[in-house]
């Protein structure tokens, strides 16, 4: 974890020579929150989407409502590469902010020490959803100098005034302020609060770039004086950084509108003269069994109070993607349950593909029934990542290949072509690989149950058939139930043959 400070995946993702055929692909549109209508995308860079995400202020676990913005987002990402562009994007982790200042004094250990579990949590919980590493994850504490030339440009051009030691921007300097968030900030009066600062300024509405330490607290020593940073310009400063003065793709969940953007575009704007982001994308928020999550109601869920109820990490990502991201998302038990299913048909079938035996040859139809699905599932994903349609195409493809299946009208030379379009879905869905006892270990969920190696789970497989083949029900019987002892369950095969998995 040293070295995270700022670590970079390596662009590993390759410059991908497939980008020339995007065109002839469906165009993609997303909805820009700031012209309020479908834009299409037309990178800044051509072949390449660079997207700027607002990361967790790593204070605590991340909970379930900050992980679906998470996947809306690996969802986008994941997309744009299988549309053949590359993608640069850049992730902050807030690792100073009053709350951080608070606890780590309170633990008795620097800031670095206390975000340091939080920022591994995370990165873990990451991968437990499969969403891709950013490009660049970069922390505030590594930027402080990128802020502070910032804030000394703002300066320079006025829109900013010190009181008691705390650099403010100037709001009614910037006349375009709440053209994201559309709020209309006519009706807030100075000394009224609008954000959680405690701190003297000249208009309610203006807010800190700067903030001058309490007695204390931990600071900067700076060209702009002592301090620490505000958490927007961390946000300003980092995204144009590595991404340049223009981004392609802004985005975060709906709550962070404002005034976090609208503070973002006014300090960015301001700075450079040029737009900010060429498209706003905003997730709209989770519920919880129809209610408004929150501790007080005990309906607080993170990612490892899920686990640790037993449910996996393929149904949680699942559900969180099934609901196109501009929709409010129901989080129930029940949706949990179904998704878990829709994921076991998604494997099943695969494993069908694979395992089952068919007639020699092939089937056209079979083909362009599969060249059908692939095409809706990527006009859905056009459509403003419509996750519901691009669903549809999917589960609609299983339905009738496996009535295909069952008529024999499938060949064994259709199985390749069906395998790559699932491999194709899941290059954005990403719940195929049958992972999720092994990630749940790893977190130290789950691990009571006994585990048999795959070797020993093959032998005794091989064992039961040759005992059913001899008629020796009773072995076949015992071998069934050690097995389902260590969590593996059985499934006979239309072709006579036999399946195991884990529970
Ligand atoms: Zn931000």
């Amino acid at each position: 974890m040293a070295a995270l400070g700022r670590f970079a995946a390596g662009r590993s993702v390759g410059y991908n020579h497939a980008f020339v055929k995007a065109a002839e692909l469906n165009q993609i549109r997303l909805h820009d929150t700031l012209r309020n209508r479908l834009e299409p995308l037309e990178p800044v860079h051509k072949g390449e989407v660079r997207i700027y995400t607002c990361g967790p202020t790593v204070y605590d676990f991340a909970h379930i409502g900050n992980f679906r913005t998470f996947v809306f987002q690996d969802v986008l990402r994941r997309f744009l590469r299988s549309h053949g562009y590359r993608v640069l994007q850049v992730m902050n982790l807030t690792d100073v902010d009053d709350r951080i200042i608070q606890k780590s004094a309170a633990a008795g250990v620097s800031i670095r020490e206390y975000t340091e579990k939080y920022i591994e949590a995370f990165l873990e919980d990451m991968r437990a959803l499969n969403l891709e590493m950013p490009e660049e994850m970069v922390r505030a504490t590594d930027h402080i100098e990128d802020m502070v030339t910032l804030i000394e440009r703002l300066q320079q051009k006025g829109l900013t005034y010190t009181s008691e030691g705390s650099i403010y921007y100037r709001i009614s300097k910037f006349p375009a302020y709440g053209k994201l968030s559309k709020i209309d900030l006519s009706g807030i009066k100075a000394g009224a609060r609008v954000d959680n600062d405690r701190y003297e300024k000249d208009d309610a509405r203006d807010f800190a770039l700067w903030k001058a330490p309490k007695p204390g607290e931990h600071f900067w020593e700076t060209r702009i004086g002592p301090g620490r940073p505000g958490w927007h310009i961390e946000c300003s400063a980092m995204s144009m950084k590595y991404l340049g003065e223009t981004l392609d793709i802004h985005t975060g969940g709906v709550d962070l509108t404002f005034p976090h953007h609208e503070n973002e575009i006014a300090q960015s704007e301001a700075a450079t003269g040029k737009p900010f982001a060429r498209i706003w994308l905003h997730a709209e928020h989770l519920i919880i069994e129809g209610e408004k999550m929150s501790k007080s109601l005990g309906n607080f869920f993170t990612l490892r109070d899920l686990f640790a109820k037993g449910q996996k990490p393929s149904s949680i990502r699942f559900l969180l993607l099934s609901v196109p991201y501009r929709r409010q998302l129901n989080f129930t038990m029940e949706g949990l349950k179904q998704a878990e299913n829709s994921v076991e048909r998604l494997r099943n079938f695969v494993r069908r593909l694979k395992e089952e035996k068919f007639a020699g040859g092939e089937n056209p139809a079979i083909h362009k029934r599969a060249e059908k699905a692939e095409s809706d599932f990527d006009a859905g994903l056009a459509d403003d990542l419509n996750t519901a349609v691009a669903l549809a195409a999917v589960f609609d493809l299983v339905r009738d290949i496996n009535t295909a299946m069952d008529r024999k009208e499938f060949r064994q030379q259709d199985a390749p072509r069906l395998i790559a379009a699932m491999e194709k879905f899941d290059a954005v869905l990403a719940v195929l690989v049958d992972d999720d006892h092994d990630k749940l270990r790893k977190l130290g969920f789950g691990a009571a149950q006994r585990q048999l190696p795959v070797e020993q789970i093959e032998a005794l497989v091989e064992e039961r058939q040759l005992a059913k083949k001899r008629r020796d029900f009773k072995r076949a019987d015992e071998i069934r139930k050690q097995l389902a002892d260590s969590g593996i369950i059985l499934e006979d095969t239309k072709d006579g043959g036999v399946r195991w998995k884990q529970k």
